[in-house]
């Protein structure tokens, strides 16, 4: 065979050489030790919180080393693409603070090694076609899907490994270069195959997660170009990191089993491999036992979940960084203020077990952060959110400005900060008793205040109230109308004697917080009466009397 020929009969329009590419694509000029990372998604319109995952130890390794972080867009597979999901994904990377060097953007490529998504590099990939045809490397294959069945019935017959090799492979391999011509003069759709060869070797690959990989060499003939002439993941992985001069790559550990063909490709091009990450699977608690997230039964599983529920990104990494890298939590704790760009992430601290993602704990994780933030930036993040999943909210927030910053400013001080605030969606409910508009009365008194005991306080109280009282003067009066209307002022009394009392003060300031908030578990009260303003502390009150 003529290897000449057939690859100017394959690809005659192809006239850059794999040399014109690499001078297309220089080396990068970076420092020692900077690592060069990206993250693949594919555009299904459903961006996974495992692309997030990834993006994030990618990022790291990139920005904490001097590196370069870019996103490829991986669109080889038209089947699954939706109108769209390109922007869903770097709209999605974006809301969650996720920053690329390089890329694809939603105004188009930016970066020296555009192309960045992979249709568009076509050419570049038909370049090393044509050359790996050259050199015998590979040959276009005819087989129907049909043919391709009943290899795999026969191989599956005779517990053979499936897959088009040895004497499966003979029949493409064998079609000479006037059957080739004539069939392409036909219009018989082929792809181009990688010629495999028999071998009994082994390969063996230095994961940085997971250490030493070692698997049977690849005697596959798998397909490099599909009929549209476009690549397989494979095949493009393999072009587009060398020529995108990625040093690391991180990606799931679902295709450790095609690693084989990866390396197989970087070999037999002559090129150096990036160092694989190959990271654990997500998964969450059932009953007693772990599994596997899955797209049908978990909404955790898409990112759009974590933007619907208004889980700050600040959170959402902080939670991927705790599962991430097993000394996150403690770093954490002796650094509460840092942020997490001064962690030292390390590849070798990650768990290869299988990461669970547990959303009492994200929530938990959340608060704290939410609680160390400043109240002008839970103002501006929370109002962001508000703007595009409720607008009547940020309606409100941009009515009430002033109240609103002195509201998300209640408890703030002190050593141990109210952890009021979990999502951004849970804010808008637990805000909501600060406006006028969105106040309601959800939970009851104490069955120690009835209707008579009400009105009496509530007279009394707004007799006494002095809206310029401080928090101890406010406090001397409400001791003393709890006295005078038999309740015991210190809930101990009352435990030991409750035969003497109507009650405790504590059923008094749980009466006073729910006419005022609504709720019995609500911030201080003069803490939020001095929020609200004395004239709505009046209304509030006086609708008890
Ligand atoms: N497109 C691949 C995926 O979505 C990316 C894998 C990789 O990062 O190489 O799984």
């Amino acid at each position: 065979m003529d290897f000449n020929l057939l690859s100017e009969t394959l690809f005659p329009d192809i006239t850059a050489t794999p040399e014109d590419i690499e001078k297309r694509f220089p080396k990068r000029n970076l420092p020692a030790g900077a690592c060069v990372t990206r993250i693949g998604p594919s555009p299904t319109g459903f961006v996974h919180l495992g692309n997030l995952y990834n993006a994030v130890i990618a990022e790291r390794l990139a920005h904490q080393s001097g590196g370069v972080f870019y996103l490829r867009i991986e669109d080889t597979d038209n089947k699954r693409e939706v109108e769209g999901a390109v922007e869903t994904v770097i709209n999605s990377m974006a809301y969650f603070g996720v920053h690329f060097d390089e890329g694809a953007t939603t105004d188009g490529d930016s970066g020296d090694y555009a192309p960045y998504r992979q249709r568009q590099r076509k050419e570049i990939y038909q370049v090393f076609a044509k050359y790996l045809v050259q050199h015998g490397k590979a040959y276009p294959c005819f087989l129907t899907a049909e043919e391709i069945d009943e290899i795999r019935e026969q191989q599956t017959a005779s517990k053979e490994n499936p897959g088009i090799y040895g004497k499966y492979a003979e029949k493409s391999r064998g079609l000479t270069i006037e059957q080739i011509k004539g069939n392409i003069k036909q219009g018989l759709p082929w792809v181009l195959r990688y010629r495999g060869e028999e071998t009994n070797e082994y390969i063996s690959v230095d994961d940085a997660v997971r250490g030493k990989l070692e698997m049977p060499r690849n005697n596959m003939d798998f397909v490099l170009l599909k009929s549209d002439g476009i690549p397989t993941y494979h095949f493009a992985h393999v072009i587009d990191d060398h020529f995108m001069r990625s040093t690391h790559v991180i990606r799931g550990e679902e295709w450790i089993s095609s690693l084989p063909m990866h390396v197989e490709l970087f070999n037999i091009l002559g090129w150096d491999m990036p160092v694989y990450c190959h990271t654990a699977t997500l998964m969450k608690m059932d009953g007693t036992s772990k599994r596997k997230l899955s797209k049908r039964k978990d909404p955790e599983l898409a990112l759009s979940y974590y933007q619907q529920e208004g889980i700050s990104q600040d959170a959402v990494w902080e939670f991927l960084l705790t599962i991430l890298n097993s000394n996150y939590e403690e770093w954490r704790i002796a650094n509460p203020d840092m942020p997490y760009t001064d962690f030292p992430y390390s590849l070798d601290k990650m768990s290869i077990s299988g990461a669970l993602v547990d959303l009492d704990k994200l929530r938990d994780i959340s608060k704290n952060v939410i609680c160390h933030m400043t109240a002008e930036t839970v103002f501006s993040k929370w109002l962001d959110w508000c703007d595009i999943y409720n607008q009547e909210f940020a309606e409100l927030i941009r009515k009430y400005p002033e109240k609103t910053l002195s509201a998300l400013n209640v408890g703030k001080g002190g050593n141990k900060p109210r952890k009021d605030i979990e999502t951004w969606k849970q804010a808008c409910s637990f805000m909501s008793f600060y406006y006028d508009e969105t106040f309601e009365i959800q939970d009851d008194m104490s069955a120690e205040c009835n209707d008579e005991t009400r009105k009496i306080f509530f007279a009394k109280y707004l007799e006494s109230y002095n809206h310029d009282d401080d928090s101890s003067a406010w406090f001397a009066k409400v001791r003393e109308i709890t006295a005078e209307m038999g309740f015991a002022v210190k809930p101990k009394d009352y435990k030991k004697n409750p035969e003497m009392y109507k009650g405790s003060i504590v059923n008094i300031t749980n009466m006073l917080r729910i006419a005022l908030t609504g709720r019995a578990n609500a911030p201080d009260i003069w803490e939020v009466s001095h929020v609200i303003g004395e004239e709505t502390v009046r209304k509030r009150l006086e609708k008890w009397i």
